[in-house]
């Protein structure tokens, strides 16, 4: 396994043949391993509700936005409005409020979801192995949980208080979600919000090492949001550039040549596309990251949880990729009837 030392050193190195070399390598292994298939998604923003106050975080509990969640006759018609563009992956997002959004209404949302979409996904509050059980259930076959940093001094300045404010909980949620038969996993970390950059690099492919081996089964993916939006840039604590960022997926592909590595409309148009060459297997789509965003809302009237960079259209994504020689996959996954 890579060390400390050995990831710092590559960060530290900031030649543009030492990048292109790994870029190089990154992109030869992904190819090797998934082709020239990259997956679609696009997020849905169930509820902005939230008790946790994340210091970066638009949709913190101390923060005087209009809060919104969306009523099942709501989400529909956002529902409807996404399956129309070709997608058949969902992410459904809330903030983190186990009174607002419960078990019970994302079980519902999950039950409606699965008559628009074949893959369903929940970045929401972690919960118990129980609860991921009867949302797998429901329908739900993947979860996406990023602890944000593994440094515990910087997470406990950055998570005042709330659910989020468990290090221990959230770290330990892949297991308690793979424990349950979730199929697919996305773990991550919000760069830029921790200084140590390497450590918290090390601490995640150790974390994805740990689950690789206690559930080999699960289908594991990466995410590297950065800490950029303009309201909670007083927070990052570095600044990752585009050939930090680049080192960084790239890097990770290397060690992790089957993980699956996602990319959201955070990043711009420009990088994405070169990225897509490199190590990307998952992309969104079509984004709105305001609750009702799509059919509902103007998302002026909203503050979103972060702002979004590449807003072009699930068939503007799609004729991209084609056009770069590339399969836009919209089902990779289908769950039989009987397989609950
Ligand atoms: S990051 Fe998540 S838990 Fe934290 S304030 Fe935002 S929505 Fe809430």
């Amino acid at each position: 396994m890579i060390t400390l030392n050995k990831i710092q050193q590559i960060l530290d190195d900031t030649r543009r043949e030492s990048i292109e070399e790994m870029a190089r390598e990154a992109a030869r292994i992904t190819r090797q391993q998934f082709g020239r298939a990259i997956g679609l998604y696009t997020p849905l923003y169930l509820s902005n509700y939230c008790s946790s106050h994340c210091t970066y975080c638009g949709f913190h509990s101390h923060n005087k936005i209009e809060r919104i969640k969306l009523a099942p006759e709501q989400y529909r018609m956002e529902m409807g409005h996404i399956q129309a563009q070709g997608i058949r992956n969902i992410l459904m997002l809330t903030g983190e409020s186990y009174k607002h959004t419960p078990l019970s209404y994302l079980k519902e949302a999950a039950h409606i979801a699965g008559e628009y979409f074949q893959g369903i996904a929940l970045e929401v509050h972690p919960m118990q192995t129980d609860e991921y059980k009867e949302l797998f259930a429901a329908g739900v076959d993947g979860i996406a949980v990023y602890q944000e940093t593994y440094d515990r001094k910087r997470y406990a300045q950055a998570h005042l208080s709330g659910y989020k404010k468990d290090y221990d909980f959230r770290r330990d949620t892949p297991q308690r979600a793979a424990a349950a038969g979730m199929r697919q996993i996305s773990m991550g970390i919000l760069l830029g919000l921790s200084e140590h950059v390497a450590e918290d690099l090390l601490a995640l492919y150790n974390h994805v090492r740990e689950m690789e081996q206690s559930h080999p089964g699960v289908e594991y993916a990466l995410s590297f949001p950065r800490l950029r939006t303009v309201k909670s840039q007083e927070f990052a604590r570095c600044d990752i550039d585009d050939a930090a960022f680049t080192k960084i997926l790239a890097l990770t592909r290397v060690l992790f040549p089957r993980v699956g590595i996602n990319l959201s409309t955070r990043e711009d148009p420009r990088l994405r596309d070169h990225l897509l060459e490199i190590a990307i297997t998952r992309m969104s789509a079509g984004s709105n990251t305001a609750v009702g965003g799509y059919t509902l809302l103007k998302e002026e009237n909203q503050d979103p949880q972060f702002d979004i960079k590449d807003d072009r259209s699930v068939a503007q994504i799609a004729a991209l990729l084609r056009e770069k020689n590339f399969d836009p996959v919209f089902t990779d996954w289908r769950r039989i009837e009987n397989s609950l």
